[in-house]
């Protein structure tokens, strides 16, 4: 069972005294840094010259270069995006990382494949919301909480599990509704990979799949795509389910739809998905998708693009357009 950590177990005096500099003012890093000083901590930023690094100005945070923040910080909070982190970390950080400080991740992607391996003398460490950017900063604000996984991967100073705990606490993760709990930079790698690679994908596709059949068979795109997902039902479902869980949420459906879905649903999951699914793993624990993945973008990105390029021009895609400009939407 995951260690769930409780509020009394947070010893905010690890950051007592420290400099936090938030590197990437963007999803993460504003409301990361805004819900760290609102808690007394000091923060600066780091971000290159931008409207991010004026937004930060903005805000009341002392901003400098990347290169700099993290010269004046001990624990240095990585938060830009995952794809562009290796070589921020390498010319920016990287030089500037002290005996004693610490680097803090908000994903565990590029320490589990190895694309960021700081010194010995560091304390490697993830904080990771289970939350976007904007919820963290709006529920904090409201005095509420989200689920945020920690993991120490590096524990130079034999703080580091504090230190991941009081950044954690800081960060607004021991609100009432939220939750702090135990895992690891590879663990976090595989259950977000995998969610990616397996249902949140596949379910895209469905969705596709459902509405061409619909169309096919008489039903209007407007009505279509109402019902797969333009009314957003899919969006309080899944609210319902954080709420109440994933089957017992099915009581807010009338029973035909409850019966419906209790007899039709598990049909579509035969023994191949099962299949794909252990597929998905391997590939991520054997690093074959990150070899994939690492090899696309040095290339630009051909096949994403074209991946992209033919979905947004999709029959569907193009009712969307319609429909959603008609809708005020777009
Ligand atoms: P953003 O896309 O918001 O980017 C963050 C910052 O990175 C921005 O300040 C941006 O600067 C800077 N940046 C982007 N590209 C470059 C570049 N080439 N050179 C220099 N700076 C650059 O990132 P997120 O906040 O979404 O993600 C940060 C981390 O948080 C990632 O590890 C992500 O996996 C993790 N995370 C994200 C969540 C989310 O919901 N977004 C949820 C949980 C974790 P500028 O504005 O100047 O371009």
């Amino acid at each position: 069972m995951a260690r769930i950590f409780q509020p009394n177990e947070v010893d905010k005096s690890v950051l007592a005294g420290k400099t936090i500099a938030v590197i990437g003012y963007g999803n993460q890093g504003r409301a990361q840094g805004l819900n760290l000083r609102a808690r007394g901590y000091r923060v600066i930023v780091g971000n290159r010259q931008d409207e991010s690094y004026r937004k930060a100005q903005e805000d009341g945070f002392e901003v400098y270069s990347m290169d700099r923040a993290a010269a004046l910080a001990d624990v240095v909070m990585l938060l830009v995006p995952d794809e562009v982190a290796p070589a921020i970390f390498k010319d920016a950080i990287l030089p500037n990382l002290a005996k004693g400080n610490a680097l803090v991740m908000a994903s565990g992607y590029n320490v589990t494949y190895r694309h960021i391996v700081a010194p010995e003398g560091v304390d490697v460490v993830m904080v990771a919301p289970r939350m976007i950017g904007q919820g963290v900063l709006e529920l904090a604000q409201r005095g509420e909480g989200f689920p945020v996984l920690i993991g120490v991967h590096q524990d130079a100073t034999g703080k580091a599990l504090a230190l991941a705990l009081a950044l954690a606490d800081g960060i607004g993760g021991f609100l009432p509704h939220g939750v702090v709990v135990e895992s690891s930079f590879e663990e976090e790698t595989l259950v977000d990979l995998f969610t990616e690679h397996t249902w949140a994908g596949a379910f895209l596709y469905m969705l596709e799949k459902a509405y061409q059949v619909l169309v096919s068979e008489g039903v209007s795109p407007e009505v279509a795509i109402l019902e797969l997902y333009g009314s957003g039902e899919i969006g309080e479902i899944g609210r319902a389910m954080a709420t109440h869980g994933l089957w017992r949420q099915l009581k807010l459906h009338s029973h035909t739809s409850q019966f419906g879905q209790l007899t039709h649903g598990a049909a579509f999951v035969g023994p191949e998905v099962e299949k794909l699914m252990r597929k998905a793993i391997e590939e991520i624990r054997n690093g074959e998708f990150d070899k994939r993945w690492t090899a696309e973008q040095a290339a630009g990105l051909p096949t994403f693009q074209q991946l992209l390029d033919s979905v947004l021009s999709s029959p569907l895609s193009k009712a969307e357009d319609q429909l959603y400009a008609r809708l005020g939407r777009r």
